[in-house]
């Protein structure tokens, strides 16, 4: 077989991209395959293709009814056989889908079956699977299996019967988030056997980063409508912290802007379902969601995406900016940070009846988020480190640290009501060092980033998760050179000083002695 044909003849397209020739090679292989890409990167075709280049059954786990919907609509379109399986079908509806089932799998066509998590948990579907020639498991959203992170889904965690009741079916799961204790969990709970990695593109060319801390709620207003000024045209996603924040912005900004939409869980399921409509349809420009919006939603212009609070970790934060310029065109991802927006996703944190090993890792994943919102490293480097990317650049020449002056930035926009920062705003790099350090000593930080820089390289994490720059200043206030002084550092526990203290004592002993000499200075 030749997957290049098939790739034309069933889904009429000309050529792979990035990572997805490799995956379905693997998948073809018989193997249990773990793929990893972004959203928008076209995962979905990583398993449709093996689907269909051979007569029999694939069986697609989806966490949600309009995805399900959206992957068989358009495989209709191409004319495969394919139907799905869910609680809103009525008997007749499930019959009819069973029955074009059954006749694509005696004429030796391809068959691809959509179900919710939930179906294979009843009992008339382990009974009717033995019976079937499977040729495939996919598993789509696959990190729904992990219970820490985002988008946890309880049946997604007990989907190992698959491999209970169809040991050598191979398993390929699909997802964009891959930090190792998501991947982990992915492995384990689907009982893969295995399986054959691929993390493909976390780099998305087209996008800005950008992140801005803002003292108070006039300071992020002010960004805000700089952010709205500059993107005149395409769609904008604005995610909030919380559904009542969704409901005050969007009331700001409707006596602004006219029509803007808003969306979060508690919304009934048919206002849901119309503004999803609405803002797919381009009625609605302009929206303001919590992280209820959005998951597997594909659409090509949106232009800008706006966090008016961080995140509770990176992957969210990642998946949320990956809605962003999915026709590869340029896009800003704005993020407003605040001291109190800490609190917050703390609050979260300590109203969850998680186990406690849960709520640890959560704690990890906040400090993680904050220090790459406080850092001033590369952003677009950071992130391919932390999701352990093959692909690893210095820097990428856009995002806020790289290139202040790009078109994408976003500049305050001065409203009446509020005092905002007029004068030309300072380099990251000056704004959170300069103030705190004293002018003798400005010299380290230069020397202590590079240390950081390369011992993170040499560690394949990113710079911000061996200390923050807050750790970055307090080293240099305090030049601890003993374990006994490395404790009183800002964000050194324990464990921080016995992982770095005999690789960091001797340069803060060498900065010290240099110091002391009056050298450098
Ligand atoms: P993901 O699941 O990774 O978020 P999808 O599978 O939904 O992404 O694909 C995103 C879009 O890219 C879809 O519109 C899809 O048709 C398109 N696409 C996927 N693969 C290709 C390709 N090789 N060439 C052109 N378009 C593609
Ligand atoms: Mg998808």
């Amino acid at each position: 077989m030749n997957i290049h044909s098939e790739l034309k003849s069933n889904f009429n397209l000309d050529s792979f991209r990035l990572g997805q020739q490799e995956i379905i090679e693997s998948v073809l292989n018989h193997k249990d395959v773990l793929a990893i890409m972004p959203t928008g990167g076209g995962k979905s075709l990583c398993y449709q293709l093996p689907a269909y280049s051979k007569p029999g059954l694939t069986i697609v786990i989806s966490p949600l009814i309009a995805l399900m919907n959206d992957q068989v609509r358009h495989l209709k379109d191409l004319n495969l056989p394919t139907g799905c399986m869910h609680s809103g079908l009525s008997l007749d509806e499930r019959k009819a889908i069973f029955a074009e089932l059954n006749d694509a799998l005696e004429d030796k066509k391809s068959f691809v079956l959509f179900l919710t998590p939930e179906r294979v948990q009843k009992e008339g579907f382990a009974k009717w699977i033995v019976r079937q020639n499977v040729n495939y498991f996919a598993i789509d959203e696959a990190h729904c299996v992990s219970k820490w992170g985002h988008d946890f889904r309880q049946e997604y965690s007990q989907l190992s019967i698959l491999k209970q009741l169809k040991p050598n079916v191979p398993i390929i799961a699909l997802t964009a988030t891959a930090t190792p204790i998501v991947k982990n969990d992915i492995k384990k709970y689907l009982s893969m056997n295995e399986p054959a990695e691929h993390v493909y593109g976390f780099y998305r060319s087209n996008l800005y980063y950008q992140v801005e801390f803002c003292e108070n709620e006039d300071v992020k207003k002010s960004y805000l409508l700089g952010a709205l000024t500059a993107n005149k045209n395409g769609r904008i996603l604005i995610y909030c912290g919380t559904r009542k924040k969704t409901e005050s912005w969007h009331e700001y900004l409707s006596t602004k802007y006219g029509k803007v939409g808003f969306y979060h869980a508690g919304l009934n399921k048919k206002d849901r379902e119309a503004v999803e409509a609405q803002f797919a349809s381009g009625d609605i420009r302009i929206l303001t969601a919590t992280n209820a919006f959005g998951m597997g939603i594909d659409l090509p212009d949106v232009r800008l995406v706006v966090h008016t609070q961080i995140p509770g970790n990176i992957e969210s934060y990642y998946q949320e900016v990956g809605r962003a310029g999915r026709d590869g065109l340029p896009a800003t991802c704005l993020m407003l940070y605040s001291k109190k927006d800490k609190g917050l996703q703390s609050f979260f944190i300590t109203q969850s009846d998680a186990p406690k090993d849960i709520i640890n890792k959560r704690w990890r994943a906040l400090d993680a988020m904050v220090n790459f919102a406080e850092g001033s490293e590369c952003r677009h480097s950071e992130i391919l480190v932390y999701f352990n990317d093959q692909n690893r650049i210095k820097s990428c020449g856009h995002c806020d640290t790289c290139d202040t002056e790009s078109k994408l930035n976003v500049k305050p926009e001065f409203i009446a009501e509020a005092e905002v920062p007029k004068k030309k705003k300072k380099s990251k790099y000056d704004k959170l060092f300069q103030t705190e350090i004293p002018a003798d000593k400005q010299w380290m930080i230069k020397d202590l980033k590079k240390w950081r820089k390369e011992y993170a390289q040499e560690n394949s994490v990113p710079a911000f998760m061996i200390f923050s720059d807050k750790s970055l200043r307090d080293l240099i206030n305090q030049l601890p050179t003993t374990e006994h002084d490395l404790i009183n550092v800002y964000g050194f526990g324990e464990s921080k000083v016995e992982s770095l203290s005999s690789d960091l004592l001797p340069v803060m002993e060498e900065l010290k002695n240099n110091y002391d000499k009056g050298l450098n200075s």
